[in-house]
C-alpha cells in the first residue's frame, strides 16, 4: 500500500533543552524501510524526544544529521518531511466529525474535493469507522478515537508513521486488543513507522526491532527475542522482564548457591521442584497467582528472594520447603551467554 517509505538515519543526534539540561547523548542508529522500530525505555528516558527529531518537531544539536533515504532532511520542518503523527492523547479536532478529522491533512495540501472523498473512504473502510463517518468525535469511545487519529496520520501517504504511545490512555484490556491489531495493521501497511512506549509487553508484541533507551542513550537495538534472552546489561535485563539476581556459582551445568559470582535469570527458567531434588533451596515466601502461571517467591540458600514461574494449575503452599534448579543455559548476564 505504501512504496513510498523510506529508511532513516540518525547520526549523532544529541539534544539539549534551552536550561542545558540534557535530553538526548549522541545517538546513532537507522531505520529500515518499512521496519516497525519501537522506543521502549521509562518515563523521562529521551523517547519523544528522538521521535521529534525525526519528525522535524526539534532540531538536533549543531552536528546531528536526520536522513530520510539519502536526503539530508537535518533543516526540514514537519510539513516538508511527509511524516504522519499519532499521539497518546489522540490531538483530535474537536469540533469536525470522524470525515473532517480523517480529510484535514489532505484539505490543506489544497487535493481536489473528489479525490480527498475517496481516500477519505479508504481509510475508513482500512480502519472499520465507515459507519462512524458523520459523527462528532466527542461522541466516540477511546479506541475509536485512536482509530481517527491513525486514519487522519495515513491519509496523506506519510512516508513515515511516528506512534508516541498511542494506547497509553486506554484501558488495559481494550490496550492488549488494539496492541494485536496495530500489529497487523503496521505490518500490513509496510510504512517505515517508529512507535514510542513504556510498556514492554506492547514493544515486544510490535516491533520488527526495539530500541532500549535509558537516561537519554540507546541501551540495546535488537529483536524482541534477542532483547529479552540476550539482554545487552543489567538496564535492559531489569527492564524487559522479571529478572533474579543472585551470586552463586556454575558446576555440572546448573546454578549453585555457593559462590560469588553474579547471576541472572527469569522466573520462567527457574524450575520448583521436591527440596532434595534442587541445587537453590529454601521457603516459598510468597504465591502471587496469575491466572495462566503462579510466580512463587523462595527465600533461602542464594540469600535474595527468587522467582520461580509454576503451571497456574499448580498449587504451591506457602512455608513449604522447596528448591529451585537453574540450568546453565537459562543464565542472562551477557559474559556467561558468551562463554
Ligand atoms: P520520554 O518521552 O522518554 O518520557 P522525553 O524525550 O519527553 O522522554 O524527555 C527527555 C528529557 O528531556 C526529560 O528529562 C524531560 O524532562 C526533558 N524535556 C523534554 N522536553 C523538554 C522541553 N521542551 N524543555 C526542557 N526539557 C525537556
Ligand atoms: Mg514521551
Amino acid at each position: 500500500m505504501n512504496p513510498a517509505s523510506v529508511g532513516i538515519t540518525l547520526q549523532a543526534c544529541a539534544k539539549h533543552y534551552e536550561r542545558g539540561q540534557r535530553a538526548l547523548h549522541p545517538v546513532d542508529l537507522r531505520v529500515e524501510p518499512g521496519e516497525t522500530l519501537v522506543f521502549l525505555g521509562p518515563s523521562g528516558c529521551g523517547k519523544t524526544t528522538t521521535l521529534r527529531l525525526i519528525a522535524g518537531l526539534e532540531r538536533p544539536d549543531p552536528g546531528g544529521r536526520v536522513l530520510f533515504d539519502d536526503e539530508d532532511v537535518t533543516a526540514l520542518p514537519i510539513e516538508s518531511r511527509r511524516v504522519g503523527m499519532v499521539f497518546q492523547n489522540y490531538a483530535l479536532f474537536p469540533n469536525l466529525d470522524v470525515r473532517g478529522n480523517v480529510g484535514y491533512g489532505l484539505r490543506i495540501r489544497r487535493m481536489p474535493g473528489e479525490q480527498i472523498r475517496q481516500r477519505v473512504d479508504e481509510l475508513l473502510d482500512l480502519m472499520r469507522l465507515r459507519e462512524y463517518a458523520d459523527r462528532p468525535v466527542q461522541r466516540l469511545s477511546g479506541g475509536q478515537r485512536q482509530r481517527v487519529a491513525l486514519a487522519r496520520a495515513l491519509a496523506p501517504r506519510p512516508r513515515v508513521l511516528l506512534l508516541d504511545e498511542p494506547l497509553a490512555a486506554l484501558d488495559a484490556q481494550l490496550r492488549e486488543t488494539l496492541r494485536v491489531e496495530m500489529s497487523a495493521l503496521l505490518r500490513g501497511l509496510g510504512v517505515t513507522s517508529i512507535y514510542v512506549t513504556h510498556d514492554q509487553a506492547e514493544a515486544m508484541a510490535l516491533g520488527d526491532r526495539i530500541v532500549v533507551m535509558s537516561q537519554g542513550r540507546i541501551e540495546q537495538v535488537g529483536t524482541p527475542r534477542e532483547i529479552y534472552h540476550r539482554p545487552a546489561n543489567l538496564e535492559v535485563a531489569g527492564f524487559i522482564g522479571m529478572l533474579n539476581r543472585m551470586r552463586g556459582a556454575l558446576r555440572d551445568g546448573r546454578v549453585h548457591a555457593d559462590g560469588d559470582e553474579e547471576l541472572w535469570f527469569r522466573p520462567e527458567d527457574a524450575r520448583l521442584v521436591a527440596e532434595h531434588e534442587g541445587e537453590l533451596r529454601g521457603s516459598v515466601r510468597q504465591v502471587i497467582f496469575l491466572g495462566d502461571r503462579t510466580r512463587v517467591g523462595v527465600a533461602g540458600a542464594a540469600g535474595a528472594t527468587l522467582w520461580a514461574d509454576v503451571p497456574g494449575r499448580v498449587d504451591v503452599a506457602v512455608d513449604s520447603r522447596v528448591a529451585l534448579r537453574v540450568a546453565a543455559e537459562a543464565l542472562l548476564n551477557p559474559a556467561s551467554t558468551a562463554r
